[in-house]
């Protein structure tokens, strides 16, 4: 595919401090950027990372058709880079453009654009493990125009930038609360997408925990509100004596690509693993009479993040003593392992440039 490249004249990858690096403050030199006009696709470009212009009116301020993607690309020892599950993120994408009538990127523009950027900036990519290239794929509505309706004009900008963990607590486990007069998502919805609405949707009651010495809000279902649903931004597991559980896809939930990897890891590791529902009482009945043993969170920015303690109006319980237990420890282990070519890929999940 034909990509126009225009190179930065001098790197800024010096001014970057490797060593001490946060979550989605630092990004590449190069970014891609992909127009639709006219009805198509135009020829993506890369160029140099900097600030876009665009009009007061355009329609993704006002009304948020936009959606968003967050992959990794990982180093192996030998220098090459591994980015994790491409095609599905792509899948994920086109299906999220799709539920807000974003016309689909081409399949090529997008991965053959991603190889192109990542190799160009391949510097970029931070040498050692617990550290990655963050990768954000986004579209958004371009029109001029403050009536509603669906845009004839949008962009596709990739970007990217190195990570380091994603909690400021490292591994450390993450205290829970439900926020039961709060939800994220219902069926019939947009939770299912990646869609920028859903992430405002949650900061007034993610900020409401926080206040309250949380960490992260406990999704409980939006009809019955004693499902749990996903933890913050990340897909949940409970690991029980002979099962381990997560909610199922149906609609409210965002299909994690993480979530996926680890129940594969998980039965090939000879576990049981069950797509159920699971009502908050369950998880509390469970942990006072000793049978959940673990708790875990997944999603690409984290990759698996132990659950410590869950507070549920005005109860609380301490899951695996606030430790990390021997199945998240396992998993996490086999997961980044993959990631960064130390382990073999049984599923064929990396894609090494
Ligand atoms: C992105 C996201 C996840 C995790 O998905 P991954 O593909 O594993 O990164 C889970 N829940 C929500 C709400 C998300 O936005």
């Amino acid at each position: 595919m034909d990509i126009k490249i225009t190179q930065r004249d001098q790197s800024k990858r010096s001014s970057v401090d490797f060593d001490n690096l946060a979550f989605g403050n630092q990004f590449s030199d190069h970014m891609l950027v992909c127009k639709f006009t006219g009805g198509e696709w135009e020829s993506p470009a890369i160029i140099p990372y900097g600030k876009i212009q665009y009009d007061p009116a355009m329609s993704v301020l006002h009304y948020g058709q936009g959606v968003f993607e967050g992959m990794k690309a990982f180093s192996y020892k030998d220098g090459k880079v591994n980015i994790f599950r491409p095609e599905s993120h792509y899948e994920r994408f086109v299906e999220s453009c799709e539920r807000v009538q974003i016309p689909a990127i081409p399949k090529e523009v997008f991965l053959d654009g991603l190889d192109k950027l990542v190799d160009l900036d391949r510097d970029w990519v931070p040498a050692d493990k617990f550290k990655s290239l963050y990768i954000r794929p986004f579209a958004f509505a371009t029109d001029e125009f403050l009536g509603l309706k669906s845009s004839d004009t949008f962009s596709f900008i990739i970007i990217t930038g190195p990570v380091g963990n994603y909690y400021k607590e490292g591994i450390k486990p993450v205290k829970l609360t439900t926020m039961p007069d709060y939800v994220r998502a219902v069926k019939g919805g947009v939770g299912a997408a990646k869609v920028p609405g859903n992430y405002a949707a949650s900061l007034y009651p993610t900020t409401k925990a926080k206040e309250q010495g949380y960490t992260q809000v406990l999704w409980l279902d939006a009809v019955e509100r004693k499902y749990v649903e996903e933890v913050g931004t990340s897909n949940i597991f409970f690991v029980f004596e002979n099962e381990i559980v997560t909610p199922p896809l149906g609609g409210s939930i965002l299909p994690g690509i993480t979530r996926r990897s680890m129940i594969q890891l998980a039965r090939d590791k000879g576990h049981t693993v069950n797509e159920r529902k699971i009502t908050i009482n369950e998880v509390f009945e469970a942990s006072k009479d000793g049978s959940l043993k673990e708790i875990f969170a997944t999603g690409t920015a984290a990759v698996l993040s132990p659950v410590g303690s869950i507070h549920h109006q005005g109860e609380e319980i301490v899951v695996d003593r606030d430790k990390m237990g021997p199945i998240s420890e396992d998993l996490y282990t086999t997961l980044t392992g993959i990631h960064h070519g130390e382990n073999d890929d049984e599923h064929d999940w990396c894609h090494v440039i």
